[in-house]
């Protein structure tokens, strides 16, 4: 089991919030807008949603 995670790039502001707080390096910014590039390594804390203001995260269970 591992966890999926899109981003929104139609809502993504590219502030990085979920870079600095993810815990496991998931997230790089790339051309202003986040990427997943380690999605492998997602604990499912949760933690990226919390911070993204503009509601551009979803991680899901698969
Ligand atoms: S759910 Fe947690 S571990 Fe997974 S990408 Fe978000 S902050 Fe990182």
């Amino acid at each position: 089991m591992g966890w999926k995670i899109t981003v929104d790039v139609d809502k993504c502001t590219g502030d990085g919030e979920c870079v600095d707080v993810c815990p496991t390096e998931v997230y790089e910014l790339q051309d202003g807008k986040a990427v997943a590039v380690n999605e492998e390594e997602c604990l499912g804390c949760e933690s990226c949603i919390e911070v993204c203001e503009t509601n551009a995260l979803t991680v899901e269970e698969v």
